[in-house]
């Protein structure tokens, strides 16, 4: 396994590559890697001759400093997941050398940098656009993997890719979860054995929702969940939105594919987590 720091050479490695004919998959992370963001190498391996894993904690994405400072760092582990994986690059650039030049692009995402995380984190997705932008324009891989425990980000992604015209495939992987329900985050980390266990309620939660579907309108389901949720969390916020379209879903007729999303704080982690509500 390649371990490369430096923008120009992973680019040189990636070219040769796909001068030689084969598929390159990427897999870009903020480390602290689980089986969540294994899942997400695995899935790469399948469909590429390639598989390159990025770890960089983008500064650009973290609209609080604090945040930014605890994000957990286990680069050793990281990297000898890595390679049992057998992952063939993995790129690791350093934040200042990384944008030196590069001009941050300014984007309008509509809908979707006006609701829920875009809300709730000002400036978060215009860093994530600006990393992931930074990485296709660098590696232009075959395929790039994202996880649905970020759906927003993942919506984002797609639009991004769409706008600029990347010839990148985008695949979604489904959120890999503990046995608890609990979805894996490297947030976790910071949480307590109790707070670990008392966080598996945030999906109890989401499947309420799913299973009561029938019975009440989405407005009185995101409401009862906010009333479950604050026995034991700070809730940000608790929505049922179109899984396409990000409108809120007022009435169940007006929504094919509605999906709740919810962010709540507890032990002074911020988790964030969806479903789909289709059976
Ligand atoms: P992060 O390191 O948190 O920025 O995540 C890197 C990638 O892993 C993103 O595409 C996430 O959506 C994905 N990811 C993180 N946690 C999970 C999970 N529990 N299941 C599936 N994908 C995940």
């Amino acid at each position: 396994m390649e371990i490369e720091k430096n923008k120009a050479e992973a680019k040189a490695i990636v070219t040769s590559w796909k001068e030689n004919g084969l598929s390159v998959g990427f897999v870009p992370t903020m480390g602290a890697l689980h089986e969540g963001h294994l899942m997400l190498i695995r899935a790469s391996q399948k469909e590429n001759d390639k598989t390159v894993c990025s770890i960089f904690v983008n500064p650009l994405q973290f609209n609080r400093k604090e945040d930014l400072e605890n994000y957990p760092n286990t680069m050793e582990q990281d990297l000898e997941m890595l390679e049992n994986e057998g992952c063939d690059l993995v790129f690791v650039p350093n934040a200042v050398a990384f944008y030196d030049g590069v001009v941050i692009p300014t984007y309008d995402f509509g809908l979707l940098g006006k609701t829920m995380e875009a809300l709730h984190r000002p400036g978060h997705f215009e860093g994530v656009a600006a990393v992931i932008n930074e990485f296709f324009k660098t590696l232009l891989p075959t395929r790039a993997y994202f996880g649905e425990k970020d759906f927003q980000q993942l919506a984002i992604i797609k639009w991004l890719v769409a706008k600029e015209n990347f010839p990148v495939r985008i695949v979604a992987c489904k959120t890999v979860r503990a046995e608890s329900g609990l979805a894996l985050s490297s947030r976790n980390l910071r949480l307590s054995a109790d707070g670990r266990q008392l966080a598996a309620s945030i999906y109890e939660t989401l499947h309420y929702c799913k299973n009561s579907k029938s019975n009440y309108s989405p407005t009185t389901l995101v409401t009862s969940a906010i009333d479950k949720l604050k026995k034991t969390f700070d809730v940000e916020y608790f929505e049922i939105v179109d899984g396409e379209n990000f409108q809120q879903v007022e009435k169940w007729e007006e929504s094919a594919n509605p999906r709740a999303f919810v962010a709540a704080h507890l032990e002074g982690v911020r988790l964030i987590d969806n479903l789909s509500l289709n059976p």
